[in-house]
C-alpha cells in the first residue's frame, strides 16, 4: 500500500498527513513551536524549532498510520510563506532566527523605498507592494546586521531560503538548494513575468544572487530525503506556499476559481489563468501553483480581522464562551436589527487602506441585544470578504460563480450561509478542511504518479456542503449599503 505524506509548516505549528489514494486522511500529527518577541513588532522562529517539528511529526503520523517511509510514494511540502532563513552552505548552520513574515523590523525601510518612488518599479516586476511581509529587506536586514555575514554572502558562502527551501536542503542534507514559484513570487526578488531572479532587484537591496535558489513548478520532483531521517529516501514532488497550496487543494484550478480561508484573518486567492492582472484596488500579483510546468497567476487580498473578531468577542468582551456559539446567538435574532460592526481592529486593508480607521459598532437602540451584536460581528467578516471578492471582480473583469472555503471559520453555517446571500453565489466548502496540506499532497502525487491526472482528483472531493443564495436583491442592496455607511464612518 502507498500513501503520499504532506508536511504542513505553518507559523505556529508544523504538521504531517498521510492521505491515501482517494485523498482521505489515514493519520497525522501536529507540533506547536516557540514564537520569538525579541522587542515589540519583531517575530522570529528558532530554525532548529522549525526542523525539529517537522521531522518529529513525520515520524508520528507514520506511527500512527502504521506504515513506514517504504509506503510513501512521495512527500508535499507546504509552508508558511516569506518567513527568511540564511544559512552557512558549508555547515547547513543558519546565521540568524527564522525572521517570520509578521515581523515589521524593516518596515522604516520599506516606507523609505516608498518615498523614492520604487513601489511602482517593484510592483511591476513582483506584483508585490514594498512591505516588510515579504522576503527581501528581511535578508537585506541579516546581511547588514549580522557580524560577518555580507562578506561571507559575497564569497557565495551563504544561502537564502524560505522555509521550504530551508526545510528542502536539511531534509536532504545539502543535496537539494531550490524552491518553488509560488513561494518565489513571494520574495519580492522574482520578477513573476520573466519567471527568473530579477537582477536588479538583487542590486537594489544588495543581495548577491549565489544566495538564491533555483525555482522549479511547484509539482516537480526535487530529489530524495536523506536515507537516515526517515529509515529510507523518500521523492519530494510538491513543494508550494500555503495559500497558493489552498488553493489547489480546493482544486480551483481553472481562471475564475476562487478561494478564502477564514482564519485568524482571511485570504482570498482568485486563479486569473495565464493572465497576470494589474490590480487598481491595492490587491497583490503573485503566481499560483498548477500540475505543469507554468504557474498560474494570482490575485490575492486580505482580510486583517477574520475570525479574530469571534476571538474578540470572546476573550474581550466575554459574549459567547466558545467560537462555535456564536453561531447559535446569530441565529436567535431575526436579523442585525440595523446594527454593523466593522472589525477595523488594526485599520482597513484592501479596497480602502485607510490605516487609521478603528473599529465601530454602529446602529445600536435600546433593543439592542448581545445576540444582534455578535450577529453583526459574523456578518462583517462576510462584508469584508464580500468587499475584496468585489475588488478582485472588477480588477480581472471576472464575475464570481462561487466560492470555495475553508478555515476555521468556515465550520460556522450562520456565516457561510450569510456570505452566499451577501455574494449572491454559491458557497462551497469541501468536506476534508485540511486543504492546504491536501494541495501539496496533491502536487507530489501528481508528479509521482499516484494520482493520474486533475480529472481524477476531481472525482475524489465529490462530498462538499454548499450553501445557496436565499436573499432577495433589494434586501443585499440595502444590507451592503448599511455596510457602507458604517465603514465610511470608521474611516479617518
Ligand atoms: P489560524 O490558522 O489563523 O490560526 P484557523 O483556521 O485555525 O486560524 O481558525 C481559527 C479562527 O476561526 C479563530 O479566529 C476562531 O475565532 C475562528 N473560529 C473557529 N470556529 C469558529 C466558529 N464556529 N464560528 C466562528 N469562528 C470560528
Amino acid at each position: 500500500m502507498k500513501y503520499v505524506l504532506a508536511i504542513d509548516q505553518g507559523t505556529t505549528s508544523s504538521r504531517a498527513i498521510v492521505f491515501d489514494n482517494k485523498g482521505e486522511i489515514v493519520a497525522s500529527a501536529q507540533q506547536e513551536f516557540k514564537q520569538i518577541y525579541p522587542t515589540p513588532g519583531w517575530v522570529e522562529h528558532s530554525t532548529e524549532d522549525l526542523l525539529g517539528s517537522v521531522v518529529a511529526v513525520v515520524g508520528e503520523a507514520l506511527v500512527r498510520a502504521g506504515i513506514t517511509a517504504e509506503n510513501l510514494a512521495a512527500i508535499g511540502i507546504t509552508n508558511q510563506r516569506e518567513t527568511t532563513i540564511v544559512w552557512d552552505k558549508g555547515t547547513g548552520a543558519p546565521v540568524y532566527n527564522a525572521i517570520v513574515w509578521q515581523c515589521r523590523r524593516t518596515a522604516d525601510y520599506c516606507e523609505k523605498l516608498k518615498k523614492e518612488g520604487f513601489a511602482e518599479k517593484i510592483y511591476n516586476k513582483t506584483g508585490l507592494v514594498p512591505d516588510a511581509y515579504f522576503s527581501a529587506t528581511k535578508i537585506k536586514w541579516i546581511l547588514d546586521n549580522v557580524d560577518g555575514a555580507r562578506e561571507r554572502a559575497e564569497r557565495g558562502e551563504l544561502a537564502f531560503g524560505t522555509v521550504d527551501t530551508y526545510l528542502l536542503w536539511q531534509l536532504s542534507k545539502g543535496k537539494i538548494f531550490a524552491t518553488d514559484y509560488t513561494n518565489a513570487s513571494r520574495t519580492m526578488l522574482f520578477n513573476i513575468h520573466t519567471l527568473k531572479w530579477d537582477k536588479e532587484l538583487l542590486r537594489l537591496f544588495d543581495i548577491p544572487e549565489s544566495m538564491l535558489p533555483e525555482v522549479f513548478p511547484s509539482s516537480h520532483y526535487y530529489g530524495e530525503t536523506d536515507a537516515l531521517l526517515f529509515g529510507r529516501p523518500v521523492p519530494v514532488c510538491g513543494v508550494v506556499g500555503d495559500q497558493q497550496a489552498a488553493l489547489f487543494g480546493q482544486l480551483c484550478t481553472k481562471r475564475g476559481d476562487v478561494k478564502n480561508t477564514y482564519g485568524t484573518g482571511c485570504f482570498l486567492l482568485m486563479n486569473t489563468g495565464n493572465k497576470a492582472v494589474k490590480s487598481q484596488n491595492g490587491l497583490v500579483t503573485t503566481l499560483g501553483a498548477t500540475a505543469g510546468d507554468k504557474p498560474c497567476y494570482v490575485l490575492e487580498g486580505s482580510v486583517f480581522v477574520g475570525g479574530a473578531v469571534v476571538q474578540w468577542l470572546r476573550d474581550e468582551l466575554k459574549m459567547i464562551s466558545s467560537a462555535g456559539e456564536s453561531e447559535r446567538l446569530a441565529r436567535e435574532v431575526e436579523d442585525n436589527g440595523g446594527v454593523y460592526v466593522v472589525p477595523a481592529f488594526t485599520g482597513l486593508g484592501a479596497p480602502y487602506w485607510d490605516g487609521s480607521a478603528r473599529g465601530l459598532i454602529t446602529g445600536i437602540t435600546r433593543g439592542t441585544t448581545r445576540a444582534h451584536i455578535v450577529r453583526a460581528a459574523l456578518e462583517g467578516v462576510a462584508y469584508e470578504v464580500s468587499d475584496i471578492v468585489e475588488a478582485m471582480q472588477c480588477d480581472a473583469g471576472i464575475k464570481l460563480s462561487r466560492l470555495a472555503v475553508d478555515g476555521g471559520a468556515s465550520a460556522n453555517d450562520f456565516l457561510m450561509q450569510f456570505q452566499s446571500d451577501i455574494l449572491n453565489c454559491e458557497v462551497f466548502r469541501p468536506k476534508i478542511a485540511e486543504t492546504t496540506a491536501l494541495g501539496a499532497a496533491y502536487l507530489a502525487g501528481l508528479k509521482a504518479g499516484y494520482w493520474k491526472d486533475e480529472e481524477e482528483l476531481k472525482g475524489l472531493s465529490s462530498q462538499k456542503c454548499g450553501f445557496t443564495p436565499h436573499m432577495g436583491e433589494a434586501e443585499r442592496i440595502r444590507l451592503l449599503s448599511g455596510w457602507q455607511k458604517a465603514v465610511s464612518r470608521t474611516q479617518g
